[in-house]
């Protein structure tokens, strides 16, 4: 994932994080690096119970990971139903990092892989039975806007930019068709050159969000028809460098996604979220996109 994960590389390059160390063994930290590459991580990858090995020849970015991970069947004992194992580890290896470094918490690659798997259960287990009513979050009024059926998650997706300060806002709301589930966000960053790459982070926010949340297939919505045809026809495209290429990575371990373009009056909820989140580092009127 090029440049997309806070890793401390990536910071460095936007001068957010001085340390760009890995907190496992101290050599410079890449995205690479950290879920592959590291000591730490090695062990994972060597120990998980898959039926064969990745092999470290075949290996050289991230891409070839996930590439050569997608292969990978895990061995009966480890009760996931089938799924994925390896997005969990990534998961779990980009949590025990930010427990080290933010919580001074540490775990051990045995523990990391444990949770791992503890987690791939977890969502197989939440895919063969569904939620009970009390778990249930009511979203009144809420409806997807686009054409998808009942298991589809739908994400509406904005962002505000200030100019002056290149610093933007994100906002993302998930919903779906049986209204039975409803989870917003936001977030901001500093460093953000364009609208056009604002709105592309936020979707590449919301992706990672509803792959944290375990949902298989997705239905993402931008009011950025410029980022909705660049995304769909794949291009490089001079302002978004690295991030298509990121979403489009990440895209690739759901089971079913699309990418549309909605108007902003249907996107008024996740506007409202991003120009929120922006006004917490800019208290003055914004330029949306
Ligand atoms: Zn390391």
């Amino acid at each position: 994932m090029r440049g997309a994960l806070p890793t401390g590389d990536n910071l460095s390059q936007r001068r957010i994080y001085t340390d760009a160390k890995c907190p496992f063994c101290g050599e410079e930290e890449t995205t690479f690096h950290l879920l592959y590459k590291c000591s730490f991580a090695a062990e994972i990858w060597e120990k998980a119970p898959f039926k064969a090995s990745l092999v470290p020849e075949q290996i050289t970015s991230i891409r070839d990971l996930i590439e050569r991970a997608k292969n990978l069947i895990c061995l009966p004992p480890c009760d996931i139903g089938g799924g994925p194992l390896f997005p969990w580890i990534l998961w779990s290896i980009w949590l025990a990092r930010n427990h080290r470094i933010f919580k001074d918490k540490q775990s051990s690659p045995r523990e990391t892989l444990s949770q791992a798997i503890a987690l791939a259960r977890e969502w197989n287990y939440a895919q063969t039975h569904p939620p009970t009513q009390n778990q249930k979050l009511s979203t009144p009024g809420t409806k997807p806007t686009s054409p998808t059926d009942s298991e589809t998650t739908v994400c509406h997706t904005d962002s505000a930019w200030n100019a002056n300060q290149k610093v933007a806002g994100f906002g993302w709301v998930f919903s779906n068709c049986r209204e039975d589930f409803l989870r917003e966000g936001s977030e901001c960053l500093t460093n953000i050159r364009s609208p056009l790459l604002a709105e592309a982070i936020a979707i590449h926010q919301a992706l990672l969000h509803a792959y944290e949340m375990g949902i298989t297939n997705l239905s993402i919505t931008s009011d950025s028809k410029q980022l909705i045809e660049a995304i769909l026809s794949e291009t490089p495209h001079k302002d978004l460098h690295g991030i298509l290429h990121d979403i489009l990575i990440l895209s690739s371990t759901f089971q079913k996604i699309r990418f549309s373009f909605v108007s902003r009056n249907v996107n008024r909820q996740s506007d409202a979220l991003a120009k929120r989140s922006l006004l917490n580092i800019v208290p003055r009127p914004v330029i949306a996109f």
